[in-house]
C-alpha cells in the first residue's frame, strides 16, 4: 500500500463526478458574450470550485458587466435548466462509486452547490445518488459556514458519518485547485483529477493526481480492490 489507509470516501461533485464544468463554461460564455464580452479559460480556472454567488461576482467584476449579482444569476438560470438535463457523468464515476458501495465503505458527497442546484442536475442520475450516506450541499448547508478552499465543507461531511472518522482517514476526490486546498486544510488525503488545462503545479499538495477516475486503484488506499 502506497498511501496511507483510509475508511472512508468524500467526493466532489461538479466536474469529478458529472461532467457539468463544461456547462457552466457553455452558460457563462453565453451570458457574456451577449455584453460583448470574452469568458476566458483563465476566469474559469479562477472560478472552480467556487459558490454560485462567489462566480457571479468574480465574473462580473473581471468582465465589468452591467449586471447585478442577481441579473446574472438569473440569466444565467435560464440556460442552466435547459442545458443540465443532459449532463453525463464522468467516465470512471459508476464503477468507482458503485464499487466502493457494494463493498460497504462509507461514501457521501461535498458539493458547493445547492440542493435546488444538484435536484436540477441529478435529475436523469437520481439512482446514483443513492450510493452515497449522505450529501453536504455547501450554498444550502447552515453548517457550511464558508465555501471552499476553507476546510469546512469536508469536516462537516465527515461528521456526519455515524461513526465519525478522524480525518486523516477520510480520502477525498476532487477536481478543483480550491477543493484540494479545503481537503489538504481538512488533513485528509486527496485525489484529484482535473481538467488537462490546470496547472499541475496548483495540485503538488494533492496526494494523488490522476487524468481519471478510472485510472485509480483502490488498493493503494487500503480499499478493496475491484474483483
Ligand atoms: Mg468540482
Amino acid at each position: 500500500m502506497q498511501f496511507k489507509k483510509v475508511t472512508h470516501v468524500i467526493f466532489d461533485l461538479d466536474g469529478l463526478l458529472i461532467d457539468s464544468e463544461k456547462l457552466y463554461t457553455e452558460a457563462f460564455e453565453t451570458v457574456c458574450s451577449k455584453y460583448g464580452k470574452i469568458f476566458t479559460w483563465e476566469i474559469k480556472a479562477s472560478l472552480l470550485g467556487f459558490q454560485g454567488y462567489e462566480c457571479a461576482d468574480k465574473i462580473i467584476k473581471e468582465l465589468n458587466l452591467p449586471l447585478t449579482r442577481e441579473e446574472f444569476m438569473t440569466e444565467c438560470q435560464t440556460i442552466y435548466e435547459r442545458v443540465f438535463k443532459n449532463v453525463e457523468l464522468m467516465p470512471g464515476a459508476q464503477k468507482l462509486v458503485e464499487h466502493l458501495y457494494r463493498k460497504g465503505v462509507p461514501i457521501a458527497l461535498a458539493t458547493s452547490s445547492s440542493q435546488d442546484s444538484v435536484d436540477m442536475k441529478m435529475q436523469n442520475h437520481k439512482s446514483f445518488l443513492n450510493y452515497f450516506h449522505h450529501c453536504i450541499m455547501g450554498s444550502s448547508d447552515p453548517d457550511v459556514t464558508k465555501g471552499k478552499p476553507d476546510p469546512a465543507i469536508f469536516i462537516v461531511c465527515a461528521s456526519r458519518f455515524p461513526d465519525k472518522p478522524a480525518h486523516e482517514n477520510c480520502l477525498v476526490f476532487e477536481d478543483a485547485i480550491n477543493g484540494v486546498k479545503a481537503a489538504c486544510a481538512a488533513n485528509m488525503q486527496v485525489v484529484a483529477v482535473p481538467d488537462p488545462r490546470i496547472d499541475r503545479e496548483q495540485l503538488k499538495n494533492a496526494t494523488l493526481v490522476l487524468n481519471s477516475l478510472e485510472e485509480f486503484q483502490p488498493e493503494l488506499f487500503g480499499l478493496p480492490n475491484y474483483d
